[in-house]
């Protein structure tokens, strides 16, 4: 093939391809205009300290199991004793929790080892931050987004740990039925 057939070969792939697109919808998100879609499983979105639903209680009893496990030692937890819950899930709280998201890879190991559904994902757009303060979740601010999802749960994130208790959940019922 000669060099001046390949390039004209070329050239009528290029424009093909243009003209082929130029027909297309675009797939632009047009954010903020239109929120945009998240999908169930996304992780980057922010975190929540989880209420029960009935009592509006902590589910967090301060183990500070998540601050052993996070990789990028971004959490950390006090622990105090307390009254005992009404709901019957014991005496301990979290005195304080401090999250630094802007260290956070969003492993999710924090979410899959708390022993009470307390941390959760939240499956929303983090709020930007104008300093370094603005990225530490206190207790405070991750409560506040646990009072949210009491409101919105669909808007916590599907989780590894969330799909891995389901399905125990259903092979159990399956086996407790058969
Ligand atoms: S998701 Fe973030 S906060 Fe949780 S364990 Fe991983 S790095 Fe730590
Ligand atoms: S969030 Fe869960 S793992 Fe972390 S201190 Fe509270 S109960 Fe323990």
């Amino acid at each position: 093939m000669s060099t001046l057939s390949a390039v004209l070969k070329g050239t009528v792939r290029a424009f093909g391809t243009t003209f082929r697109n130029f027909f297309r919808k675009p797939i632009t998100e047009k954010y903020p205009r239109s929120p945009r879609p998240i999908p169930r499983r996304w992780r980057g979105g922010t975190f929540a300290l989880t209420l029960d639903p009935e009592t509006r209680e902590e589910n967090c009893i301060g183990c500070r199991l998540c601050e052993y496990i996070c990789p990028s030692q971004i959490i950390s937890v006090k622990l105090r004793k307390g009254e005992p819950r009404a709901n019957g899930k014991g005496a301990t709280y979290a005195e304080s929790f401090h999250l630094n998201f802007q260290a956070c890879m969003q492993c999710e190991l924090c979410v899959q080892v708390c022993p009470t559904d307390a941390i959760v994902m939240v499956r929303s757009l983090h709020p930007a931050g104008a300093s370094r303060e603005d990225l530490i979740l206190t207790k405070e601010r991750l409560i506040q987004n646990g009072v949210r999802l009491l409101e919105q749960p669909e808007l916590q994130s599907e989780t590894t740990g969330n799909r891995i208790r389901a399905w125990m959940s259903a092979q159990a019922t399956e086996e407790a039925g058969s």
